[in-house]
């Protein structure tokens, strides 16, 4: 299988997601006419001659864009499914380039570790994702990493405070923002982060890189590069594989920035592999139509628990408060509130755990993004491993459930949650 090699042949970047996502990148020309890519399991590739093979190594080693104009050499460097699924992501991300890896968390300690040297520092939003969190606190630290929370990503006060406490340890080489941010939804203005980033550069070598998580939006709904960030990791787990079966993430940004960690993903062996890039190029294909319903559920659900009688607070991000500085930066940086959020019902954990184990169409799991309904316990899953201070200073008590909404009829999901909660006297 070549690469395409008549640029008109396949669709435009200038199309919509929906259109991208169906067969921006692919040739069927490349591949004996098939309507869809095919799976290219070879571990190795084979070269003409002795002198292509040597030109090959030097386009990859040498090039300035590693793996996409060079043809593949070994399929840990890169192979045609990983390649074709790499556009595709970078154009879903309005990106220049893409490097996906085996998963999120792949995509993050790899950009951590190609961002970062011993001495230097990061600040970062809070909470944290629990991997991410580990990440910087455990194996960074002891490599000399410091890493210092900022405690109100929507302040710049609260970012020049993070960062001046940061500066005592050595340069802040990276900014890592999660926003929003699970399960607080707790959002974070990247535009302000970004002006923020310049400032400092005035005072020390180096700007920082900003990175931003978007996991818990996803491409669809929330483009950090356009706002400022450098780099947009996500875990492609969650939403754009969205059925639960694979794991996978993903880094886009400016070649600059993505090609030394693409080449540290080679080092460290962490790329995707044949089938599963296959698997996401599939997902891909129906990403705006699953995140569309998916969201619309979760309105109609965030609706109904918010009037519900058992229920305490909703933390969704439709129902930020009007003229709140979360609301502003909100309208101006995201597309809409997903799919996932938090809520508490009245009591503690017995009447938690009692409507969950009443619920029939809800599976009791941890994740989120995928076609099924998930809901899970916070305080005793995802957040087991927080102090219970910590916990409560970001909103994670006894009574706090989280839910992925899915792609099932509505009225079903509301049935199961209002029989559920019942169960609670
Ligand atoms: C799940 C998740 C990750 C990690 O992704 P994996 O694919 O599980 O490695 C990182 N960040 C956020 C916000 C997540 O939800």
């Amino acid at each position: 299988m070549k690469r395409p090699e008549r640029p008109g042949s396949a669709p435009g970047s200038d199309l919509h997601p929906d259109t991208l996502a169906v067969g921006f990148g692919y040739d069927p020309e490349t591949a004996y006419g098939a309507v869809k890519p095919p799976i290219v399991l070879s571990s190795t590739f084979a070269y003409p001659s002795a002198a292509a093979a040597k030109a090959v190594h030097e386009a990859y080693f040498d090039g300035p864009s590693p793996e996409r104009d060079a043809p593949y050499i070994y399929a840990r460097l890169d192979h045609p499914g990983l390649s074709l699924l790499q556009k595709r992501l970078a154009v879903l991300d309005g990106a220049e380039d893409a490097a996906a890896f085996a998963s999120g968390m792949a995509a993050i300690s790899a950009t951590m570790l190609a961002h970062l040297k011993p001495g230097d520092s990061v600040i970062h939003t809070t909470p944290l994702y629990g991997g991410t969190h580990g990440l910087l606190y455990g194996p960074l630290a002891g490599l000399g990493i410091k890493a210092v929370p900022i405690a109100d990503g929507l302040s710049e006060e609260s970012v020049a405070k993070a960062a001046e406490v940061a500066r005592q340890h050595g340069p802040i080489a990276l900014i890592h923002v999660e926003s929003p941010a699970n399960p607080t939804a707790g959002i974070a203005d990247i535009e302000m982060i970004a002006e923020f980033a310049d400032e400092l550069a005035r005072r020390q070598e180096k700007r920082p890189v900003i990175s931003v998580d978007n996991t818990f939006l996803g491409s669809l709904l929330q483009q950090p590069l356009k706002h400022g960030a450098d780099l947009c990791i996500t875990s492609l787990t969650k939403y754009a594989a969205g059925h639960s079966d694979l794991l996978g993430g993903c880094l886009t940004g400016s070649l600059e920035r993505v090609g030394p960690v693409r080449m540290l993903r080679t080092l460290l062996g962490t790329h995707m592999d044949p089938f599963t890039s296959w698997l996401l190029l599939r997902s891909l294909e129906t990403y705006p139509l699953r995140n569309g319903r998916a969201n619309a559920n979760a309105g109609a659900i965030a609706a109904f628990l918010r009037d519900h009688p058992k229920v305490e607070s909703v933390t969704y991000l439709g129902f930020l408060d009007e003229g709140s500085p979360a609301k502003a930066v909100y309208d101006r940086q995201c597309g809409g509130a997903g799919s996932t959020f938090s809520f508490s019902i009245k009591g503690g954990e017995a009447e938690a755990f009692a409507m969950l184990d009443r619920l029939k169409v809800f599976r009791m799991a941890v994740s989120l993004g995928g076609t099924e309904s998930l809901i899970c316990h916070s305080a005793s899953t995802t957040h087991y491993l927080v102090p219970a201070e910590i916990r409560r200073e970001v909103g994670v008590t006894d009574s706090s459930l989280r839910i992925s909404v899915g792609i099932e009829h509505p009225d079903d999901l509301i049935a199961d949650l209002a029989q559920a909660l019942d169960a609670i006297r």
